[in-house]
């Protein structure tokens, strides 16, 4: 027997709603895309005031540790004063002005300096404009139009890689393949069927496919990804966007010893600011230069600015080592709290990136119970998406998230008891 626990919500919402309601008849679907609290249990905001370091409070004044980090933008906390200071600087010289300023070829020097692979870089604003010119390179490179992905792995929003097809043309993906990520021959499948017009290879750092076990790549796989890249002259694109800088402060498969041709950056670069960066190895320097990629904000200054204090200060502070320690405090406690409370979960991921999954909950209903619950307790996690350490997280945020998660493991047991 199951007892069912009260989900009302006691903090204030009532901004929050009254918000939402206003949203609704003016915002298609009342919320769109990835920061839609539509699907999330009762306990989660939509809207919040502000936020601070670790810490973040919606618009009805309800305070929060944010494990979500804006869903990965920022890496040292919100409102790290270095990167502030940065940004406010250039912001009195000029942002949006009749040409690109200095910080552009600085930010392109840290970055050529920083990942390995790199020889030169580009800016633009979202990760899909990185992943989609880094594809656009490709081809012009090649002269070939295919594209091999990992199949349910997120590249962006664009025709040619939404998760959605409303609104897609059978003819937007016409050069896309699929292929397993860490299974080898079903590149080497892929690859026949694209029948040598293969352009890229594209492929995340780790599997991090929202509602899926998080899987850490073979370095056996990343090996011989690189050495059919080089047997067939398709690009190897590495897909940073979401993992760049928490794994490593250089490129996140430089520990392996394997080096992409083109990689996609952009989240965690400028710690919040709008940044996103292609980054290429000399030999694509010249298809780089030949195609035709712009956007009106794409060359402004103060996020260019933000970045070069932002990558300056993951080495400076050591910011992987700081969330690698508190992100394996967090799931090592998550772990054995469910042990203890005698709740399966697959506990997966990077520490920095890490993520909860119940097993035998398609429906997420375990998963928005625990996640509500720890959501009341005033800490942000997600059900189905990787959650975020940064650099600002302590000690003091993981014993209160753990406490969070503590109340979340009763709420489960109690509402389908144990197992
Ligand atoms: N690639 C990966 C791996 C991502 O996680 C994302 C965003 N979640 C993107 C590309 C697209 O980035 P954006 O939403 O900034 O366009």
């Amino acid at each position: 027997m199951t007892e069912t626990i009260n989900r009302t919500p006691t903090r204030s919402r009532a901004n929050d709603a009254r918000l939402r309601q206003r949203a609704r008849a003016v915002i298609p679907g009342g919320m769109y895309g990835h920061m839609s609290a539509n699907a999330l249990p009762p306990e989660y905001p939509q809207f919040y005031q502000r936020s601070e370091g670790s810490h973040a409070w919606d618009v009805d004044g309800n305070e929060y540790v944010d494990f979500m980090c804006s869903f990965g933008p920022i890496i040292l906390g919100h409102k790290h004063p270095k990167v502030e200071a940065a940004a406010a600087a250039q912001r009195a010289d000029g942002d949006t002005q009749a040409g690109p300023a200095a910080a552009m070829v600085e930010a392109a020097e840290l970055l050529v300096d920083r990942v390995a692979h790199a020889d030169w870089a580009m800016f633009a604003k979202n990760g899909t404009d990185a992943t989609t010119t880094c594809v656009t390179i490709a081809r012009a490179a090649t002269g070939r139009a295919k594209v091999l992905a990992a199949a349910g792995a997120y590249h962006g929003s664009a025709p040619w890689c939404t998760i959605r097809m409303d609104g897609v043309t059978p003819e937007d993906r016409a050069n896309l393949a699929y292929y397993t990520f860490n299974d080898i021959a079903s590149v080497h499948r892929a690859l026949e069927e694209a029948g040598g017009e293969a352009a890229a290879i594209i492929v995340s750092p780790f599997r991090h496919d929202a509602g899926f076990d998080e899987e850490l790549v073979d370095p056996q796989f990343a090996r011989e990804l690189r050495a059919l890249c080089d047997r067939t002259g398709a690009a190897l694109v590495l897909d940073e966007v979401r993992a760049g800088f928490r794994l490593n402060d250089g490129g996140s498969w430089e520990p392996l010893g394997v080096a992409p041709d083109l990689s996609a950056w952009s989240k965690a670069i400028g710690n919040g600011y709008p940044i996103a960066a292609i980054l290429g190895s000399a030999p694509l320097r010249d298809a780089a230069s030949r195609i035709f990629v712009t956007g009106s904000f794409w060359f402004q200054a103060v996020p260019m600015a933000a970045a070069v204090a932002t990558i300056t200060a993951i080495r400076e502070e050591d910011a992987v080592a700081a969330m690698q320690r508190t992100g394996t405090m967090l799931q090592e406690g998550i772990k054995r709290q469910a042990d203890e409370a005698g709740v399966r979960i697959a506990m997966t991921g990077p520490p920095a990136m890490p993520n909860l999954r119940f097993p035998d909950d398609a429906d997420l209903a375990k998963g928005k119970t625990f996640c509500g619950a720890v959501a009341e307790h005033g800490v942000i996690i997600h059900p189905r998406h990787n959650w975020f350490l940064s650099a600002a997280h302590t000690d003091h945020d993981i014993e209160r998230a753990l406490d969070a998660t503590s109340t979340g493991f009763q709420a489960v047991r109690a509402q389908f008891g144990e197992g």
